[in-house]
């Protein structure tokens, strides 16, 4: 089988890297990749949304499978471009990958279908939504209802902050028309977790549970990024509390999206507060999380490519993924000044060196002389797995220390919650 996955971060060289563990899998193509998934892929030089080269050269290579990797893509009707061509896709249509692009919807689908989530209401006027934040006080949580690369939320603990908030989304129009309408919603209090499922329809396989470190610093201190490391499985919270969000909210979301017609496949990403009152969605995405892919993946040791397919073609009914019971930890190496302005073209120096991790590349690049060097805000995933957190923590922070930049900066903390 050959497959093209779309992408160019750590998410798609994880993927890459599994998927060429896979005995059915012959050739792997990636559009447009990076500087890593050379090693796994034939890195090739389409845009991840240029549907008519994409499908073009999938068509011309033989591709049996394409795996779209990120959300833009999805959003923008990947899935529905290749099907329309006759080609089997991993991946939401666009009207499906709308419970990530839309927070409005979603959360007019979770109150439909009694889902658990935090109270809310959608304004389109900016008075209104001022109005109605004054009568609720703080802590309150303002979203932009459209995609803000994910600074589209603020966690107001003051209602200072929230004014400000809405001023910003709905009058400045930082985040363009993103911003015109809002979502106001209530602060819940807990721990987070991630849960990732292959969904295909009707059927879900859940992944283990993941935890993301969102902020720049440690302590959860500074603002938020991507994500600068995850850790997975989540010992400290129990089984009963996973099982349940599964349950309540990721089963009965993949059946709502069927009732409205419009049927998730792929990676359903739920996002959870696990308040006293039990699990609550936060958000949903539509694709594999970056990092929580490095981890999870990691830990699989069934076959991928048959997973996807399985996926695809409505069988996930027959198949029972295997995860191992080890611990992976990722932790990320990201630019000086990320995740505001940072340098690019610094080489980076000890990728060879690294003994105890994988190393999934995101923002890197070879320059003219072949040597890898920083391209992006988040460059290198540090992956390792371990007996527990304690010794996958060890193997990865070793492993951090043999790679070398200008400006290099990482979060020492990642997992440390799960030693407690
Ligand atoms: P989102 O983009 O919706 O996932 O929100 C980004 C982050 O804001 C989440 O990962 C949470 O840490 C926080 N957050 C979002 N909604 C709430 C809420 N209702 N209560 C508390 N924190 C929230």
């Amino acid at each position: 089988m050959n497959i093209l996955v779309v992408g160019r971060g750590g998410r798609e060289h994880t993927i890459c890297w599994k998927l060429g563990q896979s005995e059915r899998v012959k050739r792997i193509y990636c559009a447009p990749g990076n500087a890593g998934i050379a090693a796994h892929a034939e890195c090739v030089n389409i845009a991840e949304t240029d549907f008519a080269a994409l499908v073009e050269f999938a068509k011309r290579n033989s591709v049996d499978l394409a795996v779209i990797g990120p959300e833009d893509p999805l959003f923008a009707g990947a899935a529905d471009a290749f099907e329309e061509a006759g080609i089997r896709v991993f991946g939401p249509r666009a009207n499906a990958a709308v419970i990530e692009g839309s927070k409005a919807f979603t959360k007019d689908l979770l109150k439909k279908y009694n889902i658990p989530t935090a109270a809310y209401e959608t304004f389109d006027s900016y008075e209104a939504a001022l109005a109605y934040v004054r009568a609720q006080g703080a802590p309150i949580v303002i979203k932009a209802d459209g995609l803000a690369a994910g600074k589209g939320v603020t966690v107001a603990a003051t209602l200072e902050e929230a004014e400000e908030a809405l001023r910003v989304i709905m009058l400045d129009k930082a985040f363009g028309a993103a911003g015109d309408k809002v979502v106001v919603e209530e602060f819940l209090e807990g721990e987070e977790m991630s849960i990732l499922s292959f969904v295909d329809g009707n059927v879900v396989r859940p992944m283990p549970a993941a935890q993301d470190h969102k902020q720049i610093f440690d302590n959860d201190q500074g603002p938020n990024t991507g994500g600068m490391g995850t850790y997975s499985p989540v010992r400290h919270i129990p089984e009963s509390v996973y099982e349940e969000a599964i349950r309540t909210i990721v089963q009965p979301t993949a059946d709502a999206m069927m009732a409205e017609g419009r049927p998730f496949r792929g990676v359903l990403f739920a996002g959870l507060m696990i308040s006293k009152d039990g699990p609550k969605t936060i958000e949903f995405n539509c694709r594999f999380g970056d990092p929580e892919t490095q981890v999870v993946l990691s830990r699989l040791e069934s076959d991928l490519a048959e997973l996807f397919l399985a996926t695809v073609e409505g069988r996930l009914e027959e198949i029972e993924p295997k995860w191992s019971e080890q611990t992976a930890v990722c932790v990320v190496l990201a630019a000086g000044g990320y995740p505001g302005p940072y340098n690019k073209g610094d080489v980076i120096e000890g990728l060879d060196q690294v003994t105890e991790s994988v190393v999934f590349h995101a923002g890197t690049a070879l320059d003219a002389e072949g040597r890898i060097v920083t391209s992006g805000g988040r460059l290198l995933g540090v992956t390792a797995l371990g007996a527990d957190v304690d010794e996958a923590r060890r193997k990865a922070y070793a492993d951090v220390e043999r790679i070398r930049y200008a400006g290099r900066q990482y979060r020492t903390d990642i997992g440390k919650k799960a030693l407690k």
